[in-house]
């Protein structure tokens, strides 16, 4: 493949605002020059220079490291230059000018990786799992993401589609032959096994991609109940010994309305519908549609009623407005008040946890009770960060091999569903990608990487 040449490219690599160092990036070509340019000497590739970076007229606009690494042995496989100054957004702006009048130009989002990929340094998924590594909001996710842009999702994928393509071979060879002999040549070779295997490894990869699609997403949980149930004393209790706990506050003063806390790996994303009652204030009323935006977007409920009490008129009314797909976790709180044990059971078809979330008492079944629902399997070794346009991918490919397996008696349908299926699981890697499709993955990184 030849590659075009591109325009020279420049950002702040490092986040906008004061550090104590900021970066910025390079990429193109000539930038040997570019380099001599900006630090009056001529730099070793791949080696730490220490210099004083200086404008058109000689005036020293920072010193720090510059580092020069020719193509195409750099991050995008172009010429990369990164120039390391102090991180204050002044002296940053002042350097990217200074890129700017040598004839770089700004960088889009994502430009820097995009390239990386039109050069081959890296495929799609890596590409994609660089942005979800920054983006990572847990440890777990973030060795996930890793383990993708090492490659270990890659290379899953290229496994199967060389399968594929000695299965087609073997097909299409059958083609060539009379009639008669089609069944033995294939019988030979274990066409079938071949395919099955093929089936039974794509459903290890979906589920092992689920996994990750899980860790990248979080899980959207909506905890309905009414005030003084022991909402807030839930949140906190399942938050118990997590680092973070992200507060949004909503538009109105009066509640808090999403919290984000990490489970076991997993980011758990709880809406509380504490102002889900009717109203005419405008102003509640905004954070009532808000909460209910994220009722659409969530996979799950926790209904927590005071055990003692049972469910009430007005959880009815808004369990009745809940998707009737959306699963539900029915919680019986203040077990302490009751002296019920704690526990898991059933109820109206649901799961049922008992617990006291002041005392804490029944949280752990919670817990896994949680992650029990979305099929969680209890940790991220081997797991790699995927999206939903793998999982979608991984679906179809399957669905082609499904077709095939129905297609034996009329093998050019059969070698057409191969095909189908290998361009599906390509597109992961983006072997066979569309500019819009790249736009839009790109699109979405931030300046600078
Ligand atoms: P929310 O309005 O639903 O968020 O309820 P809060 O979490 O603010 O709790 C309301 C009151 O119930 C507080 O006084 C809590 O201490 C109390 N509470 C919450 N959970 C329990 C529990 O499991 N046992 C007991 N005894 N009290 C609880
Ligand atoms: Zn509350």
């Amino acid at each position: 493949m030849t590659h075009p040449v591109r325009d020279t490219i420049a950002a702040l690599a490092t986040a906008p605002g004061r550090g104590g160092v900021g970066v910025v990036r390079i990429s193109g070509s000539g930038l040997a020059a570019f380099a001599q340019a900006i630090t009056g000497r001529a730099l070793r590739p791949r080696h730490a220079h220490y210099a004083a970076f200086v404008d058109a007229d000689g005036a020293v606009i920072d010193q720090g490291l510059a580092l020069y690494f020719p193509a195409p042995h750099s991050f995008t496989g172009e010429d990369v230059l990164e120039l390391q100054g102090h991180g204050g957004p002044v002296v940053m702006k002042m350097l990217l000018t200074r890129c700017l009048e040598l004839g770089a130009r700004l960088a889009e989002p994502g430009e820097f990786t995009r390239r990386a990929f039109l050069n081959d340094k890296l495929d799609l998924a890596q590409a994609e799992s660089v942005a979800d590594l920054i983006d990572a909001g847990s440890e777990a996710a973030a060795r996930s993401a890793l383990r993708s842009l090492q490659g270990a999702f890659s290379h899953e994928i290229s496994q199967l589609v060389e399968q594929l393509i000695g299965l087609r071979m073997l097909v299409e060879a059958t083609l060539d032959f009379p009639e008669e002999e089609d069944v033995d040549f294939l019988e030979a070779a274990d066409a079938r096994g071949q395919l099955s295997g093929l089936q039974s490894q794509l459903q290890r990869v979906l589920a092992t991609a689920r996994q990750g699609s899980l860790l990248r997403e979080g899980m959207h949980v909506v905890l309905v109940g009414q005030p003084n149930v022991g909402k807030s004393s839930l949140l906190n209790a399942l938050a118990g010994g997590e680092v973070a706990i992200v507060t949004e506050i909503a538009g109105t003063t009066r509640d808090t309305v999403r919290e984000s806390i990490v489970l076991d790996g997993v980011p758990l994303h709880v809406v509380d519908t504490a102002g889900l009652r009717e109203t005419d204030d405008p102003v509640e009323k905004i954070g009532i549609a808000r909460t209910w935006a994220a009722v659409e977007k969530a996979d799950l409920v926790l209904l927590l009623i005071d055990q003692r009490e049972g469910i009430t008129e007005l959880d009815r009314a808004i369990l009745d407005r809940l998707p009737a797909r959306l699963p539900r976790i029915h919680v019986h709180n203040k077990i302490d008040l009751s002296g019920e044990a704690p526990g898991r059971a059933e109820e109206d078809g649901h799961p049922l946890v008992r617990l006291s979330a002041k005392r804490g008492e029944g949280v752990d079944a919670l817990r896994q009770a949680l992650l029990d629902m979305v099929g969680w399997q209890g940790s991220d070794a081997g797991v790699f960060l995927a999206r939903e346009r793998h999982l979608d991918a991984i679906r179809r490919a399957a669905s082609h091999l499904d077709a095939a397996n129905h297609c034996w008696h009329g093998l050019e349908l059969f070698a057409e569903e191969l095909r189908l299926a290998q361009n599906a699981l390509s597109s992961i890697t983006g072997e066979f990608t569309a500019d819009d499709l790249l736009g839009e993955i790109f699109g979405r990184f931030c300046i600078g990487k």
